[in-house]
């Protein structure tokens, strides 16, 4: 049984005074095994982190959420809010949300942070700051000192890291990372990899990196999920994909990465534009940009198809 499975997930984000709904997750499919590290890709609007926020439970009506989030073979979106916070937030499934870097309180030390998110799940000081110290030493900072210090006086790196011991600290089994390397310099962002590798390899967390970076999917992940406007289109392990990658997507975005290795004349922008959040578009998700496109694309939606431990959403395939 995957630690983490989605099915059909739904997500449509509703705003009653103007009339208006956008469907930002349109049925995906997902499953995590326990120690994987996955790569979820993509362009900004193709739902990501509407996607981690949906498993968190950190979507709110008039959101409205359909389908189903397995955690250990648990239904969490049956659950009640108390019971889901109780039983899974923190302690089994934590996030390092994107922004992160504005999400500790400024009128807190970092030690209150570790101490009030301890006292939620019934744990009381005295183990809770043994515990912060244990995942800030991992996270290469100095607990004595970052522990008494608020988040104006830490460098963005630092907050990052601060951020990611908080996510650790009650021992998940699995923890989402929502671009947490997005607004740091290179130097700092390639130390915050170094460490969420770490993470999945020495602490045996399973991982999920989300990222719109594709180069830097190899640097964290062995399995890779593409999403394309709400849907997974293709998922498999991290090598196979980038290296061969099936639906036309998933190559089109790997040849409109830029490489340092390689000539800029290489890279290809992807034809045409993201789609409007308000567009409704029929069949296939890509088929507007997609220079593979066929009559069915236009009118059917594509199934998930399964090639060698690959899954992969496109006609070409069937
Ligand atoms: Fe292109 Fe058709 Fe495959 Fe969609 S289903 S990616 S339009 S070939």
């Amino acid at each position: 049984m995957p630690l983490l499975s989605v099915r059909d997930l739904h997500v449509e984000y509703r705003i009653p005074d103007m009339g208006i709904s956008i469907k930002a997750l349109r049925g995906v499919n997902l499953d995590v095994e326990e120690g994987d590290s996955l790569a979820i890709v993509g362009e900004s609007g193709s739902g990501k982190s509407t996607l981690a926020l949906a498993i968190l439970r950190m979507l709110k009506p008039p959101t409205v959420v359909k389908g189903s989030v397995l955690i250990n073979g648990v239904d969490v979106l049956k659950l009640s809010e108390d019971e889901f916070n109780r039983r899974f937030r923190w302690s089994f499934i934590s996030i390092v949300p994107q922004a992160s870097q504005n999400s500790l309180n400024p009128t807190m030390r970092v030690r209150d942070h570790f101490i009030d998110t301890a006292r939620y799940h019934g744990v009381d000081e005295h183990e809770a700051l043994r515990r912060a110290f244990e995942m800030l030493e991992f996270v290469k900072l100095n607990p004595v000192r970052v522990l008494n210090l608020y988040p104006h006086q830490l460098s963005g790196g630092m907050k990052q890291r601060v951020l990611i011991a908080l996510a650790m600290f009650l021992n998940p089994k699995i923890v989402i990372m929502d671009e947490p390397t997005s607004a740091l310099d290179v130097v700092t962002q390639l130390e915050i990899l170094k460490l969420v590798k770490s993470i999945n390899r020495d602490l045996k967390t399973t991982v999920i990196f989300i990222t719109h970076d594709i180069s830097i999917v190899p640097l964290v992940s062995s399995k890779v999920a593409v999403m394309y406007n709400g849907i997974v289109v293709e998922s498999g392990p991290m090598r196979d994909v980038l290296a061969n990658p099936l639906h036309p997507y998933t190559k089109a975005l790997i040849e409109a990465t830029p490489s340092l290795s390689e000539s800029i004349d290489r890279i290809k922008p992807i034809p045409g534009e993201p789609p409007s959040p308000l567009e409704e578009i029929r069949g296939c998700q890509f088929w507007p940009r997609c220079p593979r496109v066929m009559d069915v694309c236009r009118v059917e939606e594509p199934p998930d198809i399964n090639i060698n431990g690959r899954v992969v959403k496109c006609h070409l395939y069937r």
